[in-house]
């Protein structure tokens, strides 16, 4: 029997009684990757229910990507105005976080409400349905007093939640997630910061720019410990030139909290006292609300897993930061377009013959928004080297280009390439340096496209640029 016909046929066999309404496609978790999902379905004609607890966006316009990077543009920009008195004579410099909270409060989030996402969907002819949705069988979706059926199948985009460490003393205080501290009107006198990952590095260096005592506690070695060790290096380095104490392989055994804010006491009997505490210790998918047991999928699991047409069973999609292919924006947006092209087909939208989209994660890019900036894509060294290739490894410090030469005072970055000798190709690199997220294209591209080394050897690199130093890095390869 084809894969339609026994979904069709499960579906049937729960009683039409309690269904609200039959649709194509129910979408739970409107964020980035279920917003995209369910405005590209709607678009198309299918009929679409999509639900959301929250606001129609999710975590990255609200609480995420855009409003910590408001606050890293104007960040960066007192510290190049504080980098004037090196370059071209003298800069005076007096922080106003009142301009980052209104630009994010009135610009970015219009006072983080969702009308305008709303519309977006319902004026493509979806269904809109406030509330935590609930699988309750295949193709069965209830929120509230409401169960939706699915004739094509159910798209879950529920995202993750912060992390909160069983640290005795931390429940129960007003610690801070990204929630609170992108939300932040005023700013405080100091602040302590659980977590040395991307958030809790872009967050510390922001607040440490405008004036606040900021003390970071990392369990991990080092600061971004997903990343190569001498990013790590880089931004522990930059960020204690911000003024940031950090502490790394300092475990936080307990939290006292009053009236005058937070005491971390640390493993090694150091104590941080900060107004308030960020933790940002990492994030979770929650599934065990999501009635995956009802379509037998297993909710005891960290993620949902899928394959790589983002199916995670018959009639049933995830994407986004619930899959655990990595908590960005760009591989939600990336897994909706293949489950969206899957969803197409399904419905009879998309002509069968039509060459099929499969997900292929070996090219991810990632970019951790801190000055300087650490892009990076595909394997990290110890990676390919645990992998059993055959690794040989390049670094160019950005220092010895040219560019990085006349750009003095802020050049601080390097190119790491790792390729995999025997097929003669690059399985990751790292571009750190003031636009490491922009020159990471090239390499992403290479790594992507498996470009020979060679190839990269032969081209030409325009002169002065940042990302001149990829020819460099490339001929350390060939020695
Ligand atoms: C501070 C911060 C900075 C970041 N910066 C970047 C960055 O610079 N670049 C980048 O690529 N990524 C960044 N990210 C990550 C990015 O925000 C996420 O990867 C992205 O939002 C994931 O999208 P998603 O669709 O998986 O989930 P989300 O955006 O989290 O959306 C999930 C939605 O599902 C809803 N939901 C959950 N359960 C239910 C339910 N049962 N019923 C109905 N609705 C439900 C939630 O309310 C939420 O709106 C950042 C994240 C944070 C926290």
């Amino acid at each position: 029997m084809a894969e339609q016909e026994r979904t069709q046929v499960k579906a049937d066999e729960i009683a039409s009684t309690d269904v609200t309404a039959d649709v194509d496609v129910v979408v739970v978790g409107l964020g980035v990757g279920g917003e995209e999902t369910a405005n590209r379905l709607a678009a198309a004609g299918l009929s679409v229910v999509g639900i959301e607890r929250n606001l129609v966006g999710g975590e990255c316009p609200f609480w995420g990507c855009v409003p910590s990077k408001i606050m890293i543009r104007a960040a960066n920009a007192l510290a190049e105005a504080r980098r004037v008195d090196h370059l071209a004579g003298q800069a005076r410099v007096e922080p106003d976080w009142s301009i980052v909270a209104k630009r994010i409060r009135e610009e970015a989030t219009a006072g983080w409400t969702d009308d305008a996402g709303v519309e977006r969907f319902t004026s493509k002819g979806g269904r809109f349905v406030r509330g935590s949705g609930r699988l309750v069988g295949p193709g069965l979706v209830r929120v509230g007093d409401e169960t939706f059926r699915a004739r094509v199948g159910v798209v879950l985009g529920t995202g993750t939640t912060p992390v909160i460490p069983p640290v005795p003393g931390l429940a129960g205080t007003p610690y801070w997630t990204n929630r609170e501290a992108m939300e932040l009107a005023e700013l405080p006198g100091s602040v302590v910061v659980l977590g040395g990952g991307a958030i809790g590095a872009e967050v510390a260096q922001v607040l440490a720019r405008f004036g606040v005592r900021v003390g970071m506690v990392e369990a991990g070695e080092r600061v971004l410990a997903q990343e190569e060790p001498e990013s790590s290096e880089r931004v522990a380095a930059a960020l204690r030139a911000d003024g940031v104490t950090v502490h790394t392989g300092a475990r936080a055994e307990r939290v006292e909290h009053d009236d005058s804010g937070f005491t971390v006491h640390l493993a090694d009997g150091d104590r941080l006292r900060g107004e308030r505490l960020l933790v940002a210790t990492g994030r979770r998918a929650v599934l065990d609300t999501l009635g995956l047991e009802t379509v037998g999928l297993d909710p005891t699991r960290r993620f949902v897993e899928t394959d790589d047409r983002m199916r995670a069973g018959d009639g049933i999609w995830a994407v986004g930061d619930l899959t655990g292919h990595g908590a960005f924006t760009h591989v939600a947006m990336y897994q909706a377009g293949i489950a969206i092209d899957d969803i197409l087909r399904r419905a009879g939208v998309l002509d069968e013959a039509a060459g099929e989209r499969r997900a292929d994660y070996r090219a991810l890019p990632r970019v951790t928004f801190t000055d300087p900036e650490v892009g990076a894509v595909g394997l990290t060294e110890r990676q390919a080297r645990d992998r059993g290739l055959n690794v040989r490894t390049s670094l160019t410090p950005l220092s010895e280009s040219s560019r990085g030469w006349i750009h003095q005072v802020g050049d601080e970055g390097f190119i790491k390439l790792v390729a995999d000798v025997d097929r003669g190709v690059l399985v990751g690199a790292t571009s750190a340096g003031p636009v490491g997220g922009e020159v990471l294209s090239a390499l992403a591209v290479a790594v992507h496209a498996e470009v020979p080394v060679s190839t990269l050897a032969g081209m030409i690199y325009a002169y002065p640029t940042f990302h001149r130093a990829i020819e460099t890095a490339v001929r350390g390869l060939l020695r």
